[in-house]
C-alpha cells in the first residue's frame, strides 16, 4: 500500500491511496461517519418564568422559537472535542452515568433581547477550552423583554445514533480517473476540448492535453465527442480501483488529523478483538 498525502488542513483532508480494495476505503469512510465519538449537547434546560437583571428591568424567558427546536440547534453547534480526554457517559467509570467532568461539559447560555443569540454566547463552566469552535453560529433572535437563561449538558456520543455527534462531513472517495488520449486516432486541433466540464483537455503543441488528469470526472464527454466526429478509440477513459481519491472535511470539533488516528485506532480495536474471537475458537 502506498499513501500520498495532497492536502491536510485544520478542517480536511485529501489523500491518495495506492494498492488497496475500495472497501478498505470504505471501512474508514464509514468509521469516520458513524464510530468517531464527538462531544455535543444532549440535555438542555431552560430557565422558566421571568428574569430580573441587575438593572431591574424584568424580562420573560422566552424566545420565537419553540423550546424543542433552541435544544436542536444547540445540539448541532460544533463543540471542541479530544477523544483522549473524555469517555462516554453510560459507561464513565467515575460516576456511573450520573455526569461528571470526566463525562460531561456544562454550558450556560444568558441573554436578553433585543438581540440575537449566537453560538458563541455559550459559556462552559469550567474549563475554557471547551467554548464553541465557531463563534457566530446563530441560534435565535430574541425581542424586546425575552430573554433565554439555559443550562446545557454535552456528552460523548457517535454518529450513528444522532447526526449532532457526527464529527466529519463529505466524507468519499472515487477512483483514480485515468484519461489516455490517443493524438494519432484523431485530428487533434479540431478536438473541441470545451466539451470538458471540469476544463482539463488543452491544445498543446499541436496535441490534446489532459492537466490535471485527477480532476476528471468520469463524464465521457470527450469519449463521446471523439466519436461523434468519427475518431472512435481516440480516448480511453476509466477510473482505477486500485487506486483510491480519499477526501473528508471535519466540523472543527477536531483536527482531521486528529479524525484520521482516532479512526484507525477504532478500526484496530476492532479487528483485534475479532481477532481474539477467533484465536477463541476451538
Ligand atoms: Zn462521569
Amino acid at each position: 500500500m502506498k499513501v500520498r498525502i495532497d492536502e491536510v488542513t485544520e478542517r480536511s483532508a485529501r489523500v491518495l491511496i495506492e494498492g488497496v480494495e475500495p472497501a478498505f476505503a470504505n471501512a474508514i469512510r464509514r468509521c469516520l461517519i458513524a464510530d468517531l465519538p464527538k462531544l455535543a449537547i444532549d440535555d438542555v434546560e431552560f430557565h422558566l418564568g421571568p428574569i430580573r437583571a441587575e438593572d431591574g428591568k424584568e424580562a420573560e424567558s422566552i424566545a420565537p422559537l419553540f423550546d424543542e427546536i433552541v435544544a436542536h440547534r444547540l445540539g448541532l453547534i460544533p463543540l471542541p472535542t479530544d477523544p483522549e480526554l473524555f469517555v462516554p457517559r453510560q459507561t464513565c467509570p467515575a460516576c456511573g452515568g450520573e455526569g461528571c467532568p470526566n463525562c460531561t461539559v456544562i454550558y450556560s447560555l444568558n441573554k436578553r433581547g433585543p438581540c440575537t443569540v449566537y453560538s458563541g454566547d455559550l459559556e462552559p463552566i469550567g474549563d475554557a477550552k471547551f467554548k464553541p469552535v465557531d463563534p457566530n453560529i446563530p441560534i435565535v433572535k430574541l425581542g424586546e423583554g425575552q430573554a433565554l437563561l439555559v443550562y446545557a449538558t454535552a456528552q460523548l456520543g457517535y454518529g450513528r445514533e444522532h447526526a449532532k455527534w457526527q464529527a466529519t462531513q463529505a466524507v468519499g472517495y472515487k477512483y483514480r480517473p485515468v484519461v489516455k488520449v490517443d493524438n494519432r486516432k484523431m485530428d487533434p486541433e479540431k478536438f473541441p476540448v470545451e466539451v470538458c466540464p471540469v476544463r482539463i483537455l488543452h491544445h498543446r503543441e499541436g496535441k490534446v492535453a489532459v492537466e490535471p488528469e485527477e480532476d476528471c470526472i468520469l463524464c465521457m464527454g470527450c469519449v463521446e465527442a471523439a466519436k461523434e466526429n468519427g475518431w472512435d478509440g481516440a480516448f480511453d477513459v476509466y477510473g482505477d480501483p486500485a487506486r483510491i481519491l480519499f477526501h473528508f472535511e471535519t466540523d472543527g470539533s477536531m483536527s482531521a488529523k486528529t479524525a484520521v488516528l482516532e479512526t484507525l485506532a477504532i478500526l484496530e480495536t476492532k479487528f483485534s478483538t475479532l481477532a481474539d474471537q477467533a484465536t477463541a475458537l476451538e
